[in-house]
């Protein structure tokens, strides 16, 4: 790879369980990209405001204390840039973060307003200095419109409700494989209908189906992607 390769803002946006945390996790160090999976901001301000017992439809004052403790909130690199760790108070809880009662409640927080406006600097500040790969809802919508890649990641619900249901060790015919789908349609749902920063493509975003693809195929489709554009920026550069 040329001395030269000038390294991109990349916005990788999809619906939940379309791969874009692990597909961008894996593609970013591959690139030598680092990667934030900005699900991870949501899902911490969520755990904290069930810990502290803050109802997200309480109205104001529970909107405010939602957004200082957005505020305590830091996402810590691990060995090889992915910013995946999430420490609060020196603590990390990380591994709190993909849990049921999580699932079921951080769609109502990223809805508030207040919580996205509180998270919106960190995000861009994070991207600065390029070299990234971002994961999201609204990476390429609203974060970062001018991102030099937009890739948005979608499949089937029953795909990813099927490789949900694997991660988590159960059979997707089961009872609990079809609570997974029943979550997975809910949160699609009030993502794509909330009048703030609602979960869609970019109008000038490369959407790439990854229905019936092995995880591996869809890492390959995205560093070729990133390759592309990094070689048409270059191009670009030279030519000015
Ligand atoms: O990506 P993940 O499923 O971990 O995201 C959890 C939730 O956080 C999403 O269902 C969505 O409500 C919210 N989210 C968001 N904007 C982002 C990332 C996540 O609204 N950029």
């Amino acid at each position: 790879m040329s001395a030269e390769r000038r390294k991109l803002v990349v916005a990788l946006d999809g619906p939940a369980s379309s791969g874009k945390s692990s597909v961008g996790a894996a593609a970013a160090p591959e690139l030598g990209y680092r990667f934030c999976d900005t699900g991870l901001l949501y899902r911490a301000v969520t755990w904290l405001g069930l810990r502290e017992r803050v109802d997200p439809a309480a109205g104001s004052a529970a909107v405010a204390e939602l957004v200082q403790l957005a505020d305590e909130v830091h996402l810590a690199p691990d060995a090889q840039g992915r910013l995946d760790r999430v420490v609060v108070d020196g603590r990390d809880g990380t591994d709190e973060l993909h849990t049921a009662p999580v699932d079921e409640k951080v769609s109502d927080v990223s809805a508030i307003p207040e919580v996205r406006a509180a998270l919106q600097p960190r995000q861009r500040a994070l991207a600065r200095e390029g070299g990234i790969v971002m994961a999201g809802r609204d990476i390429g919508t609203v974060i970062l419109p001018d991102a030099d890649l937009k890739i948005f990641l979608d499949a089937s619900v029953e795909e990813r409700g099927r490789r949900r249901a694997e991660e988590r060790g159960v059979e997707a015919n089961s009872q609990e494989g079809q609570a997974i789908l029943a979550q997975l349609r809910r949160r699609d749902d009030l993502d794509r209908n909330r009048p703030v920063a609602p979960l869609r493509a970019a109008s000038d975003a490369h959407v790439l189906r990854t229905d019936g693809n092995r995880f591996d195929q869809t890492v390959g489709m995205v560093v070729r992607e990133i390759l592309e554009a990094e070689r048409t920026a270059t191009a670009a550069g030279a030519s000015a």
